[in-house]
């Protein structure tokens, strides 16, 4: 059985004491939910990291950083390296989100790096792609997908999959408030399976976790996860808002 999850990806939101306070609600929020099977996780910015993650230990969240360099240390101004992330108690990390690939020029060839270098730390990688507007009007958005996929992803071995989540993520949907809907969702997962089973295997395109991202709310949370190869979602603007992300938990 897949692993379902809800991701919250904070951004650049939630200073210190917004960050401890959410955490501290969400986790009391979940408290009393029997979460059979479903991770849930938050992704505070890097200064708020460490706090996060104490606030949670030991609770059913867990913490995720939202970016990583792939260097180890050195004279890389503003950067982070995974061996950072972890000693302040975070294992995941979100890389290849579509805002470091529009703003910071993160590319195909970074993100091989920045992948390499985080299950080579042992963490585990919440790797983001979609197409943007213009692909999906030209019919070119499998295409997008499956070049992000193979460029990003197909020179891991079969076995490294399992630290790795995927994340579809239509560029058009994100913080737009427009969502794909739950088929087009649902037939775009469907194909990432397809060609992780060509590429791959059938095990490891049955066992990873596709989480759907864009525009996920309370009120179409539950159509979107009921559909079979959706196993969860990444959140954004819903993610800082307790009740939104707990109703968003509840209907997975
Ligand atoms: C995101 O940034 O990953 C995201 C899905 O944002 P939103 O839910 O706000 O569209």
């Amino acid at each position: 059985m897949r692993t379902k999850i809800v991701a919250g990806n904070w951004k650049m939101n939630n200073d210190l004491k917004a960050s401890k306070s959410l955490a501290k609600k969400i986790v009391k929020s979940i408290k009393k939910t029997a979460l059979k099977n479903i991770r849930v996780i938050i992704a505070p910015t890097f200064v708020n990291l460490e706090r996060v993650a104490k606030k949670t230990k030991g609770t059913k969240v867990e913490v995720a950083a939202q970016n990583m360099h792939f260097e180890k240390s050195g004279a890389f101004t503003g950067e982070v390296s995974a061996e950072m992330i972890k000693a302040v108690g975070s294992k995941i990390v979100i890389l290849g989100h579509s805002e470091r690939r529009q703003y910071f020029g993160e590319t195909d060839e970074i993100l091989v790096k920045k992948v390499n270098a985080a299950l080579a730390n042992k963490m585990e990688v919440i790797f983001c792609f979609g197409e943007i507007l213009e692909d999906r009007k030209e019919n070119n958005h499998f295409k997008v997908v499956e070049s992000q996929l193979k460029n990003g992803l197909f020179h891991l071995k079969a076995k490294d999959f399992k630290n790795i989540i995927l994340a579809y993520e239509p560029v058009w949907a994100i913080g737009t408030g427009e969502t794909a809907s739950p088929e087009q969702a649902q037939e775009m997962h469907a194909f990432i399976r397809k060609i992780l089973t060509d590429n791959y295997d059938e095990y490891t395109a049955e066992s990873i976790s596709i989480l759907y991202g864009g525009s996920v709310k309370p009120a179409n949370a539950k159509e979107i996860f009921s559909k079979q190869d959706v196993d969860g979602g990444l959140i954004g603007g819903a993610a800082l808002n307790k009740d939104a992300f707990k109703a968003i938990i509840d209907a997975i």
